[in-house]
């Protein structure tokens, strides 16, 4: 079993629970609280696009503060895992449920994290900065303008020239969303990196649907002026 890399050591994390641990304990907060939502996912027809399932904050404090607060400490590990345990609860219901036959798994599946607990640390009236980065944050503001919905790569492939595997790249949302060139391979070769610095991109052949596209939204917000304190400017 995998042990849950966790970055910050905080009183709410525990080093020793695992990641299919974690899994389980919000699998069971997903079936006492988001059943519906699942369910109604499962019946859907489109496979391939994209549900969202909404994970009150205040709830979950409220049935097990320890998920919440990990949660919030670290998003960037623990929204994953909030992730897979959809796909597990999903998996349960195809098994179980009386019209299974009705139903089909959705692997675009998302928690989508709301209503955060009112507590000063989480709570923002301005933008925030670099100390946040990777944190979990309610911010209120002013939306001055919305862009358009754009398709957002969120993945390229590459085959390596050397072993001939085929390994992913994620792209980067500090290099505004782009897909960066790898340096090396990232394909395991026998069990060790192989590191060669020669591949390509795999190409899409006519009439493929590329797989790993996300909408992609960008929300321009102001600070609200009332909140500020006097002689300060308000940022977009
Ligand atoms: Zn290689």
């Amino acid at each position: 079993m995998s042990e849950v890399q966790l970055r910050s050591q905080s009183q709410y994390l525990h080093e020793k629970t695992t990641e299919e641990e974690y899994e389980a304990a919000f699998a069971t907060e997903l079936m006492a609280r988001n059943e519906d939502e699942i369910l109604n996912c499962l019946f859907a027809q489109d496979i391939t696009t994209h549900y969202s399932i909404i994970i009150n904050m205040v709830d979950l404090l409220e049935s097990n503060s320890d998920l919440c607060h990990i949660l919030i400490q670290n998003p960037t590990v623990f929204v994953p895992i909030l992730d897979q345990a959809i796909q597990v609860v999903q998996g349960y219901y195809l098994k179980t449920h009386s019209l299974r036959s009705h139903m089909s798994q959705k692997s675009n599946c998302h928690a989508r994290v709301m209503s955060l607990p009112h507590c000063p640390e989480l709570v923002r009236t301005i933008i925030p900065g670099s100390e946040d980065i990777g944190r979990l944050l309610s911010i209120s503001g002013t939306v001055i303008r919305t862009g358009i919905t754009k398709m957002l790569e969120s993945e390229r492939q590459y085959e390596c020239g050397k072993c001939k595997k085929v390994f992913s790249v994620q792209s980067d949302v500090e290099q505004y969303n782009t897909v960066p060139k790898p340096l090396k391979c990232l394909a395991p070769s026998e069990g060790v990196l192989c590191n060669s610095t020669k591949f390509n991109a795999v190409s899409l052949q006519v009439g493929d649907m590329p797989e790993s596209c996300q909408d992609y939204q960008e929300i321009k917000i102001q600070e609200q002026v009332n909140k500020l304190a006097i002689g300060s400017i308000s940022f977009l």
